[in-house]
């Protein structure tokens, strides 16, 4: 019992940490974009072209009010993630 106790523990403590550092890397990129949600990338909203960057790296370059310093911001966030 007390083992099943544990696998169980362990397997919510990991499920946690996987869905948390998902929702971390979104809020992290969504930080990053202009926040002008003008739709002027075609994925909507800045929510959806985090979407769209989780799916394609290069998703960012379509966001057409983004600085270059902001982009270059972007470009070092995704490769220290490694996304
Ligand atoms: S173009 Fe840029 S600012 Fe506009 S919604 Fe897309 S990501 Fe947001």
């Amino acid at each position: 019992m007390v083992i099943l106790a544990f696998l169980f523990g362990s397997i919510l403590i990991f499920l946690n940490h996987k869905l948390n550092s998902g929702e971390e890397k979104k809020e992290e990129i969504l930080k990053r974009l202009p926040g002008y949600n003008c739709g002027a990338c075609g994925y909507g909203s800045c929510a959806g072209m985090v979407e769209a960057i989780l799916k394609d790296k290069e998703a960012y370059q379509k966001c057409r009010p983004m600085r270059k310093e902001a982009k270059e911001e972007i470009e070092k966030y995704l490769k220290e993630k490694n996304l």
